[in-house]
């Protein structure tokens, strides 16, 4: 694992000031943006009287440059997506308030995606929906009223859910329903 979980670093995508849902087009206008205000000529001259501001950008060039190599890689940004939340899935099992199962959600459909909804203490709600689920290999499926997950790879895990406002999370309880 690349990602130190006790000092949460700055992701790719905060380097490059994108969203983790960027698409390509975005994260190159990003890219090219961050690296014209880091003065890239100036850089190069920098060698014989490299004082400490040059480094510092010199620092953020290079991680710039990374965060650039990864993500504009359909599959290396893929492998760095699954390690992020991974990392993320680690740090916040710490801090979950309580398990859910799929059956207490309230569902919303917007006619694109079904989105979960558990109300969390301080009023607000968690909430997860298709989309985001299908990226973690679920597929949520509705027959009438009945809703049940598919996992791809047929094992029983939990999501985690942030809610919306405070800092408590929730653990969606993944069971294998083979019924
Ligand atoms: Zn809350």
């Amino acid at each position: 694992m690349l990602l130190d979980k006790n000092a949460i670093q700055e992701t790719h995508y905060e380097v490059l000031n994108v969203k983790e849902d960027a698409n390509y087009e975005e994260i190159r206008a990003n890219y090219r943006s961050a690296i014209l205000s880091l003065h890239p000529d100036k850089l190069l001259k920098t060698s014989e009287t490299s004082s400490s501001s040059n480094q510092t950008d010199e620092g953020r060039f290079l991680k710039v440059q990374k965060a650039w190599e990864i993500l504009s890689d359909s599959s290396s940004r893929l492998s760095y997506d699954n390690e992020l939340r991974s990392s993320r899935w680690d740090i916040l099992a710490a801090e979950v308030a309580e398990e859910l199962s799929l059956q207490d959600a309230i569902i919303k459909d917007d006619g694109e995606a079904l989105e979960l909804f558990y109300q969390c203490r301080c009023g607000d709600y968690f909430s997860v929906d298709s989309l985001e689920l299908q990226k973690m290999r679920y597929s949520l499926l509705r027959e009438g009223s009945r809703i049940s997950l598919l996992n791809v790879d047929a094992l029983p895990g939990s999501v985690i859910l942030p809610c919306g406002s405070c800092s408590l999370k929730a653990r969606l309880v993944i069971s294998v329903d083979d019924s």
